[in-house]
């Protein structure tokens, strides 16, 4: 604890078992299909205020707003990064507006394009041979800037199903680098078909 963080006071708080290690059971029964065991830490306690996220305090210390090799593909509004070490799954990549831009203080203009949007990533990344569907989050304690995750799930990876998939990234063998290239350049020539450009950044 820093000498600035204090226990994080609410009611839900308050019923924590702090310090305990708590069952995993309903981990391995609800997702059989990926998990036998697991064993989990002693829940810590919660500390506030929270470290700052990148780019909390605004674009000067932030990620996404830094021009970037891995860019694959942007349009005048977003912008979707991929590539930064190879994985298991076929594809994850990270989408976000071009700007500065918080989900609590997104304009607009540049909320609306991201459906559209979407609905493209989602093509492009199904486009990608042996890919069955493509899947989206949204984690925001890394990075403040508003940013989606998109990952592919493999076809027919029943074990990959829902919110399991992203743990596969890094338990599945890592693609070939010229596999994880091809796929890539699918998603992004994908996306410039249908506007922006593909590998601004190469
Ligand atoms: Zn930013």
């Amino acid at each position: 604890m820093s000498a600035t963080q204090h226990p994080a006071e609410s009611p839900y708080h308050a019923r924590l078992p702090i310090g305990e290690r708590l069952d995993a059971t309903p981990l391995t029964e609800g997702l059989p299909w990926a998990f036998e065991q697991i064993t989990m830490r002693p829940l810590e306690p919660m500390l506030v205020p929270e470290a700052p996220r990148g780019g909390e305090s605004g674009p000067e210390d932030c990620g996404p707003c830094e021009p970037s090799a891995h860019t694959i593909w942007r349009d005048d509004l977003w912008q979707v990064r991929s590539g930064w070490e190879i994985g298991g799954l076929p594809f994850v990549g990270a989408i976000s507006p071009r700007e500065h831009w918080l989900l609590e203080d997104a304009p607009v203009d540049v909320l609306a394009a991201f459906g559209p949007l979407m609905q493209r990533v989602s093509a492009a990344v199904k486009s990608i041979p042996g890919v069955a569907r493509c899947h989206f989050a949204r984690w925001n304690d890394g990075s403040a800037h508003l940013h989606l995750w998109a990952l592919a799930r493999p076809a027919g990876m029943m074990q990959g199903r829902g919110a399991g998939l992203a743990f596969w990234d890094e338990i599945l063998p890592a693609m070939p680098p010229e596999m994880a290239e091809a796929n890539l350049r699918r998603v992004a020539e994908s996306l410039a078909s249908g506007g922006g450009a593909a590998f601004p950044g190469r």
